[in-house]
């Protein structure tokens, strides 16, 4: 996993104590354009951890549709996801945005949130509680242009519409949290994400 950091350039000295934010969604939803535009809007301070399933899945014995590798290819995801998050606890900067949060698993799961949180013995609150706010984009509808450009997106339109629903029951309860509807024209929703990450950067290191 390379961390990767927003690239204006800001003369902020502060060691921050940074926010987290998670930003979800179901398959499709455009995360990449987004994270892409912030790398270009905010500045070094603002931290991207990139998605631990794109690194995983690329193991083949991982990416199989039976439930005993998809039961292990989520628990590789979150225990590489949990790491890369405790390392990143020394970093002072100001804000750490997580491309997918810890409980996103259990949409992939096969057999529902219980059983993937008993699997990996952990409580949900202390997962919601990692997350200062979580931003969930909507996956579009087919007539709203849901594609497979992504060659590791492997969900029918139906299958991503679902997986979508789960993620979005998933976090419903988590004090913070900002739900992006598609709309006809991706630039709106981006917007709408970049202002949203805007009033969580520091006041010291708002975009110029
Ligand atoms: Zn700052
Ligand atoms: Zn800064």
């Amino acid at each position: 996993m390379n961390l990767e950091r927003c690239t204006q350039t800001c003369l902020c000295q502060i060691r921050h104590q940074p926010k987290w934010v998670v930003l979800t969604g179901g398959p499709g939803a455009g995360k990449t354009a987004v994270l892409e535009l912030a790398r270009r809007t905010f500045c070094q301070h603002v931290v991207i951890l990139p998605e631990a399933a794109s690194v995983v899945l690329r193991c083949e014995m991982l990416h199989s549709s039976e439930p005993s590798a998809k039961r292990a290819a989520q628990r590789v995801i979150y225990q590489l996801q949990w790491e890369c998050e405790e390392l990143l606890r020394a970093e002072p900067s100001g804000l750490i945005v997580c491309d997918r949060g810890l409980l996103d698993g259990i949409a992939y799961w096969p057999k529902g949130e219980q059983d993937f949180l008993k699997s990996l013995k952990v409580k949900k609150e202390v997962l919601l509680n990692r997350y200062d706010a979580i931003i969930h984009l909507r996956t579009p509808s087919l007539e709203q242009g849901y594609n497979h450009v992504n060659p590791v997106r492997l969900e029918t339109a139906q299958q991503a519409a679902q997986i979508d629903q789960s993620i979005l029951e998933i976090w419903q309860d988590h004090p913070q949290r900002y739900v992006v509807e598609s709309q006809d024209q991706f630039q709106k929703k981006a917007a709408e994400v970049l202002g949203i990450l805007a009033s969580l950067v520091p006041d010291c290191c708002q975009p110029q």
